[in-house]
């Protein structure tokens, strides 16, 4: 027993044969220990009611639960999970909610209990980066934290600054709503079945509403282009992004103030943001 007096994980997965299915992406953390911990990079959570998404059998929503969390929704996409999932609703009555959905496809904030709302989620790699745009590009945007986990590589382009290696569209969109920081490293060791890659935990934390760039959509596609051959100068990779205004690359760049022979990597946040501003203003009608 643990210390929510339920069963060890590994009994619970063999008592509902809950085989990890690839086609999922799942891959379970069965350590309570580390799944506190990352709960805990939540904050405080006695106001809050949390989102989980993919709990599986439920490692980490014990860890939130047991961190003590007000309210816990949770959204799992594999009918399986829903036995173990009930096993925990009972052992903290009242306090959980379970939806069966597919993450993609719900409307978060419709689904939970009013109070600061904080995102948790050991992420389904296929789905991950979807469900984070999703989450950025949110209006209002209904979040207050988020604490996810996803393939390190990803993580490293979450949390990029300029200059680095990893630095490109990913950085630029997540931190152009939020403050993004490395939370947690997690060695592909920890999981059951082990991934082939390491994770990581990010921990996003929105910016106040004046500070956060509002058309991530124009920001995706500048930097998309510029960002989609890297090596090349702006004037040649934003060619494509151009191709959909009434100026060229050159045009662009210069009424953004950004130097056309500059390789994207060594560009701003801010002067993509005015970048997107220029191409949103120069777009075909
Ligand atoms: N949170 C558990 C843990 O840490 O042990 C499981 C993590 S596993 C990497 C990902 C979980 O997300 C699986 O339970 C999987 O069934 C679920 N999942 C996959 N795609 C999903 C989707 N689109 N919506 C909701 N859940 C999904």
């Amino acid at each position: 027993m643990s210390e929510d007096r339920l069963p060890p994980l590994r009994e619970v997965i063999a008592a509902h044969d809950l085989g990890a299915k690839k086609s999922f992406g799942q891959h379970f953390l069965l350590d309570l220990n580390l799944t506190r911990k990352i709960a805990s990079l939540a904050g405080d959570m006695s106001d809050t009611a949390a989102i989980e998404i993919g709990p599986g059998p439920g490692g980490l929503t014990r860890g939130i639960l047991e961190h003590g969390v007000k309210h816990l929704t949770v959204i799992e996409k594999d009918a399986r999970f829903l036995g173990a999932l009930g096993e925990i609703r009972t052992a903290y009555p009242g306090q959980m909610d379970i939806v069966e959905a597919d993450a993609l496809e719900v409307d978060e904030a419709g689904v939970l209990a009013p109070g600061r709302r904080v995102i948790l989620s050991n992420l389904p790699y296929n789905v991950g980066t979807l469900l984070l745009i999703k989450w950025l590009e949110a209006k209002p945007l209904w979040w207050a934290r988020a604490v996810l986990m996803f393939q390190r590589e990803v993580a490293d382009r979450i949390v990029a600054r300029p200059g680095e290696k990893a630095y490109g569209r990913l950085a630029i969109l997540a931190q152009s709503v939020c403050e993004a920081r490395m939370g947690l490293k997690v060695p592909a060791r920890a999981f059951t079945p082990p991934p082939k890659v390491d994770s990581a935990v990010v921990v996003l934390t929105p910016r106040p509403e004046a500070e956060r760039f509002a058309d991530l959509k124009a920001l995706g596609i500048v930097t998309g282009s510029a960002f989609g051959q890297r090596r090349k100068t702006l004037r040649k990779s934003l060619a494509q992004a151009a191709s959909k205004t009434t100026q060229n690359a050159d045009e662009l760049l210069e009424s953004a103030g950004i130097d056309p022979g500059a390789r994207a990597e060594t560009v701003s946040i801010e002067a993509f943001q005015t970048l997107a501003q220029v191409w949103r203003k120069a777009t075909r009608p």
